[in-house]
């Protein structure tokens, strides 16, 4: 049987050429990346045909939204069951906020939903464009059914989509998942690391249609000389409903500063959940190493453990959305939902 492959193309440097309304700089060029893509001779196979949908506006990532991470969870929800894999083509500057996104947004997954996108546009010399198509291409029709779930395929990497992190604007791995084992690595050949399924799969596909709203949620980076007047200031934001805390090390936070304690104190009375996650790219919170960490939990904090800040983020966000309750929210952001951290 012939495997259909969707492709989402939502954007991103990929597509994109110089523009003459930004003095040359590069912008999305609406229907230049579908054409090319009809004229790669390595898309037209005889056991694989794919379609495509082009999004309008088509944005540099840097536009993302909630909203738009939910326009495209509904979209593969409607196409769902017409296709065998996804690829969702995206700028590489918040993909993997899309990635995590997408893993919680679209749940139950039992096809691979694959994002990738390019350091270098289509078409320009040593591009990597082609390849990272071509390449999420044979991962949407060929990953192994067990470890079909929603992953990044960039470089030489696939990545589960929610251990995702940027780490380079220039390097062709501008990806890597520094907490998580790699689901597979493309060379010559593409080989799967068969024995990281998600754990606790959902038992059907559920897809969250309601966006959440922007305001609700704020990620706060610690550093020396941090003023608790940061986190009261966003408290007043009667809108807040979550606070990402970048701490130190392994959920290190100022212990001798009172106010500092205080203002995550009266965060969590007002109702706003606040998860710390460590700010080293390798390593988690453990709030029991050191004194410093045991009062971030003491004042009411959730120990995101090893999340990076954007599953962190986009995990609280599809809480958000759920309508749950603060206490709710907390007792989700500990428990395992699909494979984002240890459980
Ligand atoms: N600014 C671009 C984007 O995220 C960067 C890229 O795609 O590499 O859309």
């Amino acid at each position: 049987m012939v495997k259909k492959i969707l492709f989402l193309y939502t954007g991103g440097t990929i597509g994109m050429k110089p523009s003459e309304t930004s003095a040359g700089a590069l912008a999305p060029a609406a229907g230049y990346l579908p054409r090319m893509l009809q004229e790669m001779p390595e898309l037209q196979s005889a056991d694989t045909s794919f379609e495509l949908i082009e999004y309008e506006p088509l944005l540099d990532s840097s536009d993302m939204t909630p909203a738009a991470w939910v326009k495209i969870a509904t979209d593969i929800e409607k196409n769902y069951a017409a296709y065998d894999g996804f690829v969702v083509l995206h700028g590489t500057d918040t993909l993997a906020y899309t990635s995590s996104a997408l893993s919680f947004f679209v749940e139950g997954v039992r096809k691979p939903i694959v994002v990738t996108g390019s350091q270098l546009p289509f078409g320009v010399p040593r591009s990597d464009a082609r390849n990272n198509i071509v390449t999420a291409f044979q991962v949407a029709a060929d990953m192994p059914p067990e470890l079909a779930q929603v992953c990044v395929v960039f470089g030489s990497r696939i990545l589960r989509g929610n251990r995702a992190t940027k780490i380079s604007a220039s390097a062709y791995d501008a990806f890597d998942s520094p907490r998580f084992p790699y689901l597979g690595t493309v060379g010559i050949d593409i080989n799967y690391n068969s024995r990281l399924p998600i754990a606790t799969p959902a038992a059907e596909l559920r897809v969250q249609t309601t966006p959440p709203p922007n305001e609700s949620i704020a990620v706060v980076r610690l550093f020396p000389g941090f003023s608790e007047q940061i986190i009261l200031s966003l408290c007043t934001n009667p809108h807040l409903k979550g606070i990402v805390l970048e701490a130190y090390g392994s959920g290190n936070g100022p212990s001798r500063d009172i106010e500092f304690l205080e203002s995550i104190r009266s965060a969590r009375e007002q109702g706003v959940v606040v998860v710390v996650v460590a700010q080293p790219m390798q390593g988690k919170v453990d709030f029991g190493q050191y004194a410093a960490g045991s009062v971030l939990g003491q004042a009411g904090a959730i120990n995101g453990k090893d999340l990076t800040t954007e599953a962190a983020l986009t995990k609280l966000y599809y809480l958000i959305s759920l309508g749950l309750g603060p206490a709710e929210i907390e007792a989700e952001m500990m428990r395992l939902i699909v494979g984002e951290m240890q459980s």
